[in-house]
């Protein structure tokens, strides 16, 4: 079975051709052999050698040299993501950890079984090496020879038996699991991780490894387990993922507020508990395949209910979950790391995830405030969490067509004014026309403007407007803002009465 179709890019087989022609080893390693034994194409491809970075930077002119990690970054020209830049990195043993974070320092090995050694898991410890049967001196003809696949053939370095671990679907240490967790404490998420991304199990002593050593993530830079949650998340078994994490004793130590809501009972609406329903929308989400913010929302969205729940028993109530639950999920992002945008899109679409979409009750007026709340470009990501956390509610009127009933209201309105800049008249309009200078005033008579197209999307008219601006010239600065204050906030109130007498939850 081994190297049967295997396809190595012509960009690689030119660098491991040259530096094999030039005296080296070279290999390529790590987790893009295991992804192409599995029959996946690599996100990205490693190649390990014997050569010290000079030597290699010397035969690459495209390259650059500046980490301490001996590793080489060879620009390929190439126009394909995955290929554009390879990693060339000489043979590696990592000496002494004392941190459970890095290794006090980066030293060169001598054999490739050295390097594979010092590497995670056994399926990521495997080398393959490209042979030809005509290796040339002369650059052109090599890159010709190589790029030929029937001259291509292959052999597997794999003192780990990670082949035997990939036919089995199993996450396995290289050699003790806690040795190698206390040399740097993420590969134990970095388990959980390719267990989801690969849907493999994780072998037993691994497992009870990071069972007896979760707390050593604390160690770990918070920016590293962002994005190996991130990837949990954006896998197809994420659901499975958190479950994973909780059973491991990780989650504690990532996002320990999601065990709050476990065994926290719901209300007649909900047949999960609070848990349950939080892992049951993100497993929606993925399925769906929705962006890593919507997932995020999905995890996140009811992660205050175990806080703000009133009562008990199938009347019992949640009320400002949203609210208090977006704070709560900002703070947890903060503390992850992620970017501002991603926390205030989080924040975001929780914070509006009760918005009322029943067929006959939202109006078209409902809508465009809603757009105007949370901005048109965040709608579908806002119909999404709502898919998910329906779907994940269990209770078989979960009724997703009544959503894309109001997605097709969205899309019907989408071109009414939801924002003072859609309106016919502008700020320097109002000033020629009200003979005003610049000031307060301005604003607070265009807010007023759109809170009446909102109701009214026919009033979005020049000569109207200009009408309507010298009544509104009128009414003194303060009043204005109550005016368009009111509007917006009035029948806010009237939709969050809807929810609390049609779900009980708000
Ligand atoms: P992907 O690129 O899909 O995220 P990968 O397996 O290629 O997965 P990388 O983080 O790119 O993972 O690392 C490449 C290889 O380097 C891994 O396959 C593994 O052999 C080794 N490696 C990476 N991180 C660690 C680590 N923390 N401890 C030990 N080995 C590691
Ligand atoms: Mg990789």
């Amino acid at each position: 079975m081994l190297g049967m179709g295997i396809k190595i890019p012509k960009e690689i087989k030119h660098i491991l051709g040259k530096l094999r022609t030039s005296g080296f080893e070279a290999f390529v390693v790590g987790g893009c052999v295991r992804d192409l034994l599995l029959g996946n194409e690599p996100a990205d491809w490693d190649i390990t050698t014997d050569a010290q970075p000079e030597e290699t930077q010397k035969l690459f002119p495209n390259s650059f040299y500046e980490n301490r990690f001996l590793t080489v970054t060879i620009q390929t020209g190439s126009k394909k993501d995955n290929l554009k830049e390879v990693e060339v990195t000489t043979f590696r043993s990592e000496a002494k950890y004392t941190d459970k974070r890095h290794p006090d320092e980066v030293k060169s090995a001598e054999t490739i079984e050295e390097d594979l050694g010092r590497r995670d898991f056994t399926v990521n410890a495997m080398a393959l090496q490209v042979q030809s049967s005509k290796i040339k001196d002369q650059n052109d003809q090599l890159r010709q020879s190589y790029s030929e696949a029937s001259n291509a053939r292959f052999k597997i370095i794999d003192p780990f038996n990670g082949q035997k671990d990939i036919a089995t679907k199993i996450i396995r240490a290289v050699g003790n699991p806690e040795e190698r967790f206390s040399e740097d404490a993420l590969r134990m998420l970095r388990a959980v991780r390719f267990a989801c991304q690969l849907d493999f199990a994780i072998e037993s002593e691994t497992f009870d490894a990071i069972k007896k050593n979760a707390a050593w993530l604390r160690a770990i830079a918070k920016e590293r387990v962002r994005d190996e949650l991130a990837k949990i998340l954006m896998s197809d078994k994420a659901a499975d993922g958190i479950e994973l994490l909780k059973d491991s004793g990780l989650l504690k130590y990532i996002i320990g507020e999601l065990e709050k809501g476990v065994g926290v009972t719901q209300n007649r609406h909900h047949i999960y508990t609070v848990y349950e329903h939080n892992l049951l929308s993100l497993k929606f989400a993925a399925q769906k395949k929705f962006n890593l913010e919507v997932r995020l929302a999905s995890l996140l969205h009811d992660i205050a209910k175990p806080e703000v729940k009133g009562g008990d028993g199938p009347e019992a109530t949640f009320y400002n979950h949203d609210f208090v639950g977006a704070r709560f999920a900002a703070r947890i992002l903060e503390r992850l790391k992620f970017s501002n945008e991603t926390i205030d899109k989080v924040a975001l679409l929780i914070r509006s995830h009760m918005f009322v979409y029943d067929v006959g009750v939202v109006t078209e007026a409902a809508i465009r405030r809603l757009l105007k709340r949370v901005g048109p470009q965040n709608m579908q990501d806002l119909i999404d969490l709502r898919v998910a956390d329906r779907l994940g509610s269990g209770v078989p009127k979960a009724q997703p067509y009544r959503l894309r009933h109001f997605q097709y209201m969205v899309e019907k309105v989408q071109y009414d004014a939801v924002s003072v800049k859609m309106l016919k008249i502008n700020g320097n309009e109002i000033m020629r026309i009200l003979k005003i200078p610049p000031g307060p005033k301005i604003g607070a008579i265009l807010d007023v403007l759109l809170a009446e197209v909102i109701e009214e999307p026919k009033k979005n008219e020049k000569k109207y407007l200009g009408k309507r601006i010298k009544e509104l010239n009128e009414i003194d600065l303060s009043q204005l803002r109550q005016m368009a204050k009111e509007r917006i906030e009035e029948k806010k109130e009237e939709e969050d009465l809807e929810i609390k007498g049609k779900y009980w939850v708000k």
